[in-house]
């Protein structure tokens, strides 16, 4: 099996490993959403951080959670915009093991990350 080069965008290709303090948070979120097989992680240029879970359909398993390190809060600029994707920096999955296949991985990147990745 060689591995498929990836259509759906640049950022794709590259795997981001979750943060220590991330990892953190997505076993919370996981452990509250048992239909859950990944956690989709937004990393924004303010330093806060946007997640949520996502079933094997794609569909979101939880509520959107926004949290920042270290604060008791968001920043000021996340409670005006809520994050807008203009100001990610970096998303990814973080898929719960085992793993789902490379291919449905791929189809529910796209549906969740898609538009964003392609901005
Ligand atoms: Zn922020």
């Amino acid at each position: 099996m060689g591995k498929k080069s990836n259509r759906a965008g640049k950022k794709t290709a590259k795997k981001v490993p979750a943060e220590k303090n991330e990892l953190a948070m997505i076993g919370g979120i996981l452990e509250g959403s048992p239909d859950a097989i990944g956690v989709v992680v937004i990393r924004l240029d303010c330093g806060c951080r946007k997640m949520a879970a996502v079933d094997e359909k794609g569909d979101p398993a939880s509520k959107i959670i926004m949290y920042r390190d270290n604060a008791e809060s968001i920043c000021d600029q996340c409670k005006k915009d809520t994050g807008d994707y203009m100001r990610v920096t970096e998303s990814f999955i973080h898929w719960e093991e085992p793993a789902p296949s490379a291919e449905k991985q791929a189809a529910i990147r796209l549906k969740v990350l898609g538009d964003e990745i392609n901005n």
